[in-house]
């Protein structure tokens, strides 16, 4: 009976209707597949095509690229291009990468990436007097990450009153070097098959889901702006939280764990408990990205001899090649530099929002918007709060309505303008002040978030509220607007005169800590620039102090009262920023530059360095302790905090921050022999005399300190008129009379110690022994003479 009901059915109409139903079941079969597929692979389908369009893009480029260099292309910034562009021609090297591989961190090896920097370039910036400076080179075997070719040698500019020298070493990965086999064969081959099949679905996500309404928007950019952008928001939010069940999945089958002692939140802001996620891989186009466009996937450029001309009359107004800036777009894509373990990192569902607060003086227009667009476009929307413009009294038109019209576009962006000139510090603080997120970021006007930068940051704020997270600062090439990676293990110090310097994580702590490329960097300095705190923190620290101007030592300040009080700055190379290292400050000072900042630094070595402080000094600041060269302002306030806030000591913060640097507190210390009497400097009864030398006699204890005094304790030898011989006074840093110059450059008289204060007057044995005098310096006399029993430097 069934079956010939069945047979009825199947005859005739019925027969075509049960094979239009089997024919729908199994269409419908294969596109939930293919469904599943391009949401599961969002993220993974778009970054393949971006890699298939970087190697086309790579292709093309490097015939133009080897051509204009043959013209023998010059302009400000001739020697980097060159540089960057023969490293591309070099055969590439893998000994680091295997060395890094035999290390057994294989995981960790990038082969996405495009060109290493050496980190010493940035210092450059950072430089805060005018003190002759070595910086770090590091040695090519700590670049770990990478295939790299040979380093090529670079100098770059110098600011004015900056004597630094640096070397620029330039390295080129093998994916520059060659973009057709660059990237790791297995994966090449995974991304031609899944591209082939996948391309056009991903392209078409790419479009439809990530940016029509910016494209209206930009079409339409009078209508409706605003619920545009609304509407572009809940699209971007549709599209983390499609990354989000993709990341659901992930979390069935627990490949990366956090670790346990990072899941314990200490000093959270909120008793929140949550669940984690894959760090979301955003990166939001305007409009669909040009391949062909000049400086696309952070590509150098270099442009043709002919605009020679206008490039060098636009570099003043920012220090870089802003005529080639102005043709890169503002949504350029840039290479995901991050060791690939961080794609994979997972991050809490409930991390804070944060306001992310630009300060900016005469910042050029297409870095600024360049700036803004990298944070909207590859920040999760739910935690950017919103962006923060704070214009420290630009003069610029442009920077005006021009720019209140472009960001009226984005109803997260906020402006608000100073009415005076404040500088960075202050200016920074103003965004502080009406900041609404719970984490405050602060950037550079000239910079470009990488995918996934603010995540990582964020966590760490969420793990604890003292931690001070900087994202790895990379490179963007003043003059060929490249974007390039940097080093690894690299870490923000200061030298004397609190020089700001990179220098790589010692090997032993590395050994130690078994440390990878991905984990967090304990940073004893921040270069200043860019880096997330915790709002309230933030202001429980005493935020900046606010009387520092313009430009320089903040980033010392902050720093040490980060560690000083219970915090801590850690640099997350999960996280990464380029950001575009000027030659010099593009904008003016008030007061004069070099006085600005050591005003500031004198600030900062009066409050946090303690006994230290002469060290400061002592490394040619000498004339920074007259009150009548320099005043410092009012420092009660700062110092009342140091004490409220139950501070460490700064000996504490060399000893436990910044172990591996040696910093003897004076000059030289114990016996003072006289050559020509053959006997050492007693102090009996307040005066001085000879004695035979014995160790273990204290009153023959001397130390030359950082501020050139013979110091006994707290008296210091002190030249009297010529009757009266010598006293021993309080030591007072501000007298130059106590200050004795020793071991100077002059061979003649380096055993010589010359009064500071006189004219070419020396200290003498009197020949009988009884006494000193100050007599004038003859090179050959040996009762002129002086020997320390130990110098440390
Ligand atoms: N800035 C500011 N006011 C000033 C000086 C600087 O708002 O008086 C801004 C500047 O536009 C930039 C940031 O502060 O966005 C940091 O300055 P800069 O880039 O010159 O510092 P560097 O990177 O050289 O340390
Ligand atoms: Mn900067």
């Amino acid at each position: 009976m069934k079956m010939v009901n069945v047979r009825r059915y199947l005859r005739g109409s019925g027969r075509v209707l049960a094979f239009v139903f089997v024919a729908s079941v199994i269409w419908l079969l294969f596109d939930m597949a293919a469904l599943r597929m391009s949401i599961s692979d969002v993220n993974s389908q778009l970054l393949k095509e971006r890699v298939i369009r970087e190697k086309e893009m790579m292709i093309k480029q490097q015939s133009r690229v080897t051509q204009l260099v043959m013209e023998g292309f010059k302009h400000p910034v001739q020697k980097v291009e060159q540089a960057v562009t023969h490293a591309w021609r070099k055969q590439k090297s893998n000994k680091l990468a295997q060395a890094y591989r035999r290390g057994g961190k294989e995981h960790e090896v990038n082969s996405n990436q495009k060109q290493v920097i050496n980190k010493s370039v940035h210092a450059n910036s950072r430089n805060n007097g005018d003190n002759p400076t070595k910086q770090d080179v590091r040695p090519k075997k700590e670049a770990v990450n990478l295939d790299l070719s040979e380093a090529v040698v670079h100098k770059t500019h110098r600011p004015p009153g900056v004597q630094i020298n640096q070397n620029l070493l330039i390295k080129t990965a093998r994916f520059a070097q060659n973009p057709v086999d660059g990237i790791d064969s297995k994966a090449d081959q995974k991304v031609k098959g899944a591209s082939a099949k996948n391309q056009t679905k991903a392209s078409q996500l790419h479009v439809e889901e990530a940016h029509p309404a910016q494209t209206i928007a930009h079409q339409n950019p009078n209508k409706n702006v605003n619920r545009k952008e609304e509407n572009m928001e809940a699209k971007r939010v549709g599209m983390s939280e499609r990354t989000n069940v993709n990341v659901k999945k992930e979390r069935l089958k627990p490949i990366v764990h956090l670790r346990a002692k990072e899941n314990t939140r200490i000093n959270s802001t909120a008793g929140r408990t949550a669940g984690v996620h894959k760090v979301l891989h955003l990166d939001m186009t305007q409009a669909p990205r040009d391949p062909k466009a000049v400086g696309q996937f952070g590509q150098a450029v270099l442009l043709p001899k002919s605009d020679d001309a206008v490039v060098k009359k636009r570099w003043d107004e920012g220090h870089f090649n802003v005529y080639l800036s102005d043709q890169i777009p503002v949504d350029r894509a840039i290479p995901d530099t991050r060791p690939e373990s961080c794609a994979q990192n997972l991050v809490h569902d409930d991390l804070p929002s944060t306001s992310v607060i630009f300060c900016f003086v005469d910042e050029v227009w297409s870095t600024l918007l360049r700036s803004v667009h990298s944070v909207l476009n590859r920040s999760p929307p739910h935690l950017l709060k919103e962006i923060i413009l704070v214009d420290d009294f630009s003069t610029k038109d442009y920077l005006k309505e021009p720019l209140d019209k472009y960001m009226s576009q984005f109803p997260k962006v906020r402006i608000i303008r100073l009415k005076e000139r404040q500088g960075l510090i202050r200016a920074r603080l103003a965004g502080a002040a009406v900041a609404k997120g719970e984490v405050l970021t602060f950037l550079d006007s000239h910079i470009e978030c990488n995918v996934g930068w603010l995540e990582p940051l964020l966590e760490r704020v969420y793990l604890d509220r003292r931690k001070v997270p900087c994202p790895v600062i990379e490179v963007i090439s003043d003059k060929d607007m490249s974007y390039m990676l940097v080093d690894n293990f690299q870490r923000g110090i200061f030298k004397w005169p609190l020089v700001f310097s990179w220098s790589s994580v010692p090997e032993d702590v590395i050994k130690k800590n078994n440390m990878t490329i991905s984990d967090p960097i304990k940073c004893p300095v921040m270069a200043g620039g860019l880096f997330s705190i915790d709002k309230k923190y933030f202001f429980e620290l005493g935020t900046y102090d606010p009387g520092l101007d313009v430009w320089g030592g903040e980033n010392m300040e902050i720093s040490f009262k980060i560690w000083m009080c219970g915090g801590e700055i850690e640099i997350i190379p999960c996280s990464r920023v380029g950001h575009i290292f000027r030659g010099q400050n593009p904008y003016k000072f008030p007061k004069d530059r070099q006085k600005t900042v050591e005003r500031n630094l004198a600030r900062v070595a009066e409050v946090w360095l303690d006994e230290y402080k002469d060290i400061f000094y002592g490394h040619g600041y000498h004339h920074l302790l007259d009150k009548k060269v320099m005043d410092i302002g009012n420092l009660t306030e700062q110092i009342e905090l140091r004490k409220r806030l139950k501070c460490k000591s700064f000996k504490w913060y060399l000893e436990n921050v910044y172990p591996d640097f040696s910093t003897p507190l004076v000059k030289a210390e114990g016996l003072v022999f006289n050559r020509g009497l053959r006997k050492c400097l007693a102090l009996q009864k307040g005066s001085l005399s000879f004695e035979v030398c014995n160790l273990n006699k204290q009153n023959q204890h001397f130390n030359y300190t950082w501020m050139r005094h013979i110091r006994q304790q707290g008296l210091c030898v002190e030249p009297q008129s010529k009757e009266h011989g010598f006293a021993l006074l309080p030591c007072d840093n501000a007298k130059r009379e106590l200050r004795w110059l020793h071991k100077i450059s002059n061979v003649a008289l380096a055993e010589h110690l010359i009064a500071e204060f006189s004219n070419h007057m020396c200290l003498e044995a009197e020949p009988r022994g009884v006494t000193v005098r100050l007599s004038p310096c003859e090179p050959n006399n040996i009762f002129q003479k002086w020997q320390f029993t130990h110098y440390s430097v």
